[in-house]
């Protein structure tokens, strides 16, 4: 399965990566990185930074130690 990007027309066969600011309701803000096109830089989505919520689980349960 290949997938082309919408903007491009290119097959995408990486992303460059992004960070961006999420905003919830209720004023909370997530890290989040957006996976944009590495010909044209659309972005192709955004996700919550699985980094950043890995690091503040570590953070979480070192407290709680
Ligand atoms: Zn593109």
């Amino acid at each position: 399965m290949t997938t082309k990007c919408p903007k491009c027309g290119e097959v995408v066969t990486g992303v460059s990566v992004k960070e961006v600011r999420g905003c919830a309701l209720g004023g909370r803000v997530w890290q989040c990185v957006s996976l944009n096109c590495s010909r044209c830089e659309t972005s192709l989505g955004v996700q919550i930074d699985p980094l950043a919520i890995k690091a503040a689980l570590v953070d979480e349960i070192r407290a709680k130690i």
